[in-house]
């Protein structure tokens, strides 16, 4: 932008605005031109200065009233200085406007960080629920020194780089004016205050690593991929700030036999033959163990039953889902001559007869006739 671009065009308002109008046009034009809204637009930097250079002096009525008469060539009234100060920088006039942001310039003590632990379950703790305690090393509070990081009582002052304010401002010159930016202090750490006797245990900085368990309570009928997240254990913040939080990421591990959807359970049970035809009692694999349910007679392979209950609890009622059993007919492969003797026998009768009607076996039956 030229450095004689007029405040009103940069704002998009008339000379006669008033002061809500430019509030308007300065909030959608921060908006719109913010850096952090623009992460690959170098310019946008440029733009949102301008605006909020623009905004700076449009906003103030004596200003304003000044730079109607003289425009830029005139005397620089001094700035009220309220502006930035209120707002600390461009980061927490984002905020004050549009809501907290990403990385947004912090004063005081940082909140400690949050923590991700991958924790893997078996199915079968998946339908009984399970305690696990998890190892996790992390930064915690010192206690030496009740995270103070001072080893006496008011053994810290106020930070003489930034006079206790946790920030220090730099003021660069503009064809606009002055600008002045404000960083996090580098000395304190923006807490405004030095340690003057540290702490021995945590050397002052109020943490110190330990190594804890946290117990972690998996609820019965999770889901793979769940997270949980436990309120206050991960890292714990600078000098006495805030812990973090940790989240516990549930992942089940495939199971040998059962697969999942949701509440149920599917699974592939194989058969003999002669209980495949007769109908008889079969062993079912659950979650729980084996268990008995009766076959119908004529079972075909690929047919399947519902044992209602056998399945997944649900996370918040506990009901059950079901679990879905695929027969498989399993065909001999090694007989006995008394074995042979009768299934030959069995042919005999007509055995080797398919009893279909209907359905591709019919067809199949009737295409191996026609070639007789
Ligand atoms: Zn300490
Ligand atoms: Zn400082």
């Amino acid at each position: 932008m030229p450095p004689d671009s007029d405040y009103y065009e940069i704002l998009g308002v008339a000379r006669d605005a008033s002061q809500d109008e430019i509030k308007r046009a300065f909030r959608r034009l921060a908006r719109l031109h913010h850096p952090d809204v623009n992460p690959d637009d170098p310019d946008s930097e440029a733009r949102f200065k301008d605006v909020a250079g623009a905004y700076e002096v449009l906003r103030d009525p004596d200003r304003r009233r000044q730079y109607d008469y003289f425009g830029h060539a005139g005397p620089v009234a001094p700035s009220t200085g309220d502006f930035w100060d209120e707002f600390g920088s461009f980061g927490g006039l984002f905020d004050a406007f549009f809501g907290a942001r990403r990385g947004a310039t912090r004063v005081g003590p940082r909140r400690g960080s949050d923590l991700r632990y991958d924790l893997e379950i078996t199915l079968e703790e998946v339908l009984a629920g399970v305690e696990k305690a998890i190892a996790a090393q992390r930064v915690q509070r010192c206690e030496d020194c009740d995270a103070t990081g001072s080893r006496s009582q008011g053994g810290s002052r106020s930070c003489p780089n930034c006079a206790g304010s946790g920030q220090t401002q730099h003021a660069t010159t503009t064809p606009f004016g002055r600008l002045s930016t404000v960083t996090t202090c580098r000395v304190c750490e923006g807490t405004g205050e030095v340690v003057t006797d540290p702490c021995e245990t945590c050397g002052g900085t109020g943490r110190r690593l330990t190594q804890t368990e946290v117990p972690v309570e998996i609820p019965s009928g999770i889901e793979d991929g769940a997270s949980i997240r436990i309120s206050s254990a991960g890292e714990a913040g600078e000098r006495g700030a805030p812990a973090g939080d940790l989240y516990v990421f549930v992942h089940v591990k495939p199971h040998e036999i059962f697969r999942r959807r949701g509440r149920d359970l599917f699974c592939e049970v194989p058969i003999p033959f002669t209980t495949a035809a007769l109908g008889g009692t079969i062993q079912i694999p659950t979650l729980k163990g084996p268990e008995e349910v009766a076959v119908p007679a004529g079972a075909q392979t690929g047919a399947s039953f519902v044992v209602r209950g056998k399945g997944l609890p649900d996370v918040r009622t506990g009901v059950r889902g079901s679990q879905h059993v695929t027969v498989r007919v399993v065909t001999p492969t090694h007989l006995t001559p008394r074995q042979r003797e009768l299934l030959t026998e069995y042919a005999g009768e007509g055995g080797d007869e398919i009893e279909a009607d209907k359905g591709w076996f019919a067809r199949f039956r009737d295409a191996l006739r026609g070639d007789e």
